[in-house]
């Protein structure tokens, strides 16, 4: 982690440059969705102290399916809240450290297209794709 190579890097491209220019509205961006997240994830977990409110079932939310279906559906919403939520703080975090914008497996660039549509990307395609295990040799 050396500065000014990579101050160098950046204008070495001009993908770069956008970066640099666009990265305090991908970071307001990446805010707004840690602010919706953080919500999502605070609802998800009252709901769950209160047991089965979560889509207005009432009293028959104790009959065994109902409920273990409700309980399945929120543990996907809060697994997925908490990784989505990981995703963006690690994004964050790497706008202050300055590593935005590459793959912190590899250090491959990550092109510009992607990182418009999905902000919080910080693993190339390559990298993303084994982090998923999609590339495993098995079946
Ligand atoms: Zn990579």
């Amino acid at each position: 982690m050396v500065q000014s190579s990579l101050a160098s890097s950046r204008r070495q491209h001009a993908g770069a440059r956008w970066l640099v220019r666009q990265l305090p509205a991908l970071r307001d961006e990446l805010e707004r969705q840690r602010d919706f997240r953080e919500e999502q994830l605070a609802h998800l977990l009252a709901h769950d102290e209160n047991g089965t409110s979560l889509i207005g079932y009432g009293p028959r939310a104790t009959d065994g399916d109902a409920a273990r279906a409700l309980r399945e559906v929120r543990a996907l919403l809060v697994s997925g809240a908490r990784r989505a939520l990981a995703d963006i703080e690690l994004a964050l975090a790497r706008m202050s450290e300055g590593g935005y914008g590459r793959c912190r497996a590899c250090d491959a660039g990550i092109p510009i297209a992607v990182l418009a549509a999905i902000p919080t990307t910080t693993l190339c395609r390559v990298c993303q794709l084994s982090a998923e295990g999609v590339t495993s040799t098995g079946s």
